[in-house]
């Protein structure tokens, strides 16, 4: 199959490209999880070998056109930038996004020459999915399965289609998914509450199994009045938006990442006011988000606890630094409708339904540094081991996981073949 041609990038891209000091100790790389090799790629971008900058990006991070929107880069890679010491970063996400969108468009790479081993995966979420795509790049085949209709996760399923367009997850299953015989069975849960459990794919010959399957139980508030029918959980509202009637007046409670999103998308559906409360002093948000967030209307409100939840209202108390109420403080705020983003832990289908699978206290899969579970043959990694984290640290796991699961399956073939 041909791979892509170079292409000239945009100007702006280049000028900020052009930035870069190409230091012998990047600091932007030690900030990246993924350890991008950021300046070898500004190197070869210059150099107008933009295709095996694009190369190398998707090598490293298959998930590379998603981590060029949605990390976290003033925390990460330009948060160590060295010219941010005295002045701007270089703005690497927008070299990356230049970069790994043009190539993506353009890569038609098939199938590797298969190695008749097989492995199956639950969940296609970033860890589910950059599994797949590293090992079918080795040579094993690959069936995902998959909960919801589409793939993605919380790509497709959690974060706004303004800030992640669907566009890139659907380019992502083309080129990765459908070009490399990869297949994926929607619709399926595995485990409790499924037609399949796990114990049904390992006696149907799956060389080894990934469970991927991310953080999916809304972690209560646990006060009066959460039941009541204008109260609902982020990840439940974010999923579908569209059927929510919120009415004129929303408080969200949390001020994460994913509160931002709540605070953005019901905004963005016409609601006059939306306050979001924060326990802290200081929303936990990224910068980047809590920014756009204010910009376009939320309010928020910090160190308050949320102590009741009326039937048009909600009852805070202030307290400390120390989370310590302060007597005195209380206050009501109005409200049509309350969400409830204060994260989320794992739900235990699987577990549930699968003996030799150890879970910690948090109800998280307990594995070695490599993704081994509990029981050999079932690997694990992203959410569903290292609890509500990013994108860019569930590629991050699934890269080690997935040489621990190529070893085992391996291993195994040899054995079979001795006997
Ligand atoms: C609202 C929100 C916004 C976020 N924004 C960002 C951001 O901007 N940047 C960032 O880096 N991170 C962000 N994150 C975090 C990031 O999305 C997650 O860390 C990442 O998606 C974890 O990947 P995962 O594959 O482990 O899990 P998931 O993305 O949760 O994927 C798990 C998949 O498994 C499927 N599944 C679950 N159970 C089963 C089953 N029994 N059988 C079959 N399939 C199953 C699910 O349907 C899902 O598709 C955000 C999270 C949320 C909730
Ligand atoms: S730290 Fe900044 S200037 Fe140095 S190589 Fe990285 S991006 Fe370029």
């Amino acid at each position: 199959m041909p791979e892509p041609t170079n292409t000239a990038l945009p100007a702006a891209v280049i000028a900020e490209a052009q930035r870069c000091l190409n230091c012998k100790n990047p600091r932007c790389r030690q900030g990246c999880p993924i350890s991008t090799p950021i300046p070898d790629v500004i190197r070869m971008a210059l150099n107008g070998q933009e295709d095996e900058a694009g190369r190398i990006l998707f090598e490293n991070n298959p998930l590379t056109t998603v981590c060029a929107k949605v990390c976290d880069h003033e925390r990460q890679c330009e948060g160590h930038c060295i010219l941010g010491k005295k002045g701007k970063p270089v703005r690497f996400s927008q070299i990356e996004d230049a970069i790994s969108s043009a190539y993506s468009r353009r890569m038609t790479r098939g199938p590797a020459q298969p190695n008749g081993m097989h492995a199956a995966i639950i969940g296609a979420g970033p860890a589910g999915l950059t599994i797949a795509v590293q090992l079918a790049r080795r040579g094993f085949g690959v069936t995902i399965f998959e909960r919801r209709a589409q793939i993605g996760g919380v790509l497709r399923y959690g974060i706004p289609d303004f800030r992640l367009p669907r566009e890139v997850i659907d380019d992502f299953a083309y080129r990765h998914l459908v070009l490399k015989d990869i297949r994926v069975r929607p619709n399926t849960s595995i485990g409790a509450g499924g037609a399949l459990g796990i114990d049904d794919l390992l006696a149907d010959g799956y060389d080894a199994i990934f469970v991927g399957t991310g953080v999916w139980q809304p972690r209560r508030l646990n006060v009066p009045g959460e039941t009541q029918g204008h109260v609902h959980y982020a990840i439940h509202y974010l999923a579908s938006p569209a059927a929510y009637d919120l009415g004129r007046c929303v408080v969200v409670v949390g001020a994460g990442n994913a509160a931002m999103d709540v605070c953005r998308t019901a905004l963005r559906a016409g609601t006059d006011s939306v306050t979001c409360l924060a326990r802290g002093l200081a929303a936990s948000a990224s910068k980047k988000e809590l920014s756009a967030a204010l910009a376009e209307g939320m309010q928020l409100r910090c160190g308050v606890r949320v102590t009741r939840i009326g039937r048009k209202d909600v009852e805070v108390i202030g307290v400390d630094g120390e989370g310590r109420d302060l007597p005195g403080s209380e206050d009501s705020l109005p409200a049509d409708s309350v969400i409830i983003a204060v994260s989320q832990g794992p739900r235990s289908l699987i577990v549930s339904t699968t003996q030799g699978l150890e879970v910690n206290e948090r109800g998280l899969l307990v594995t070695d540094g490599c993704g081994r579970t509990t029981r050999p043959g079932i690997f694990a990694g992203g959410d569903v081991v290292a609890g509500a984290r990013t994108v860019v640290e569930a590629v991050a796991a699934s890269k080690r996981v997935a040489g621990a699961m190529e070893a085992y399956m391996r291993e195994r073939a040899a054995q079979r073949a001795e006997k």
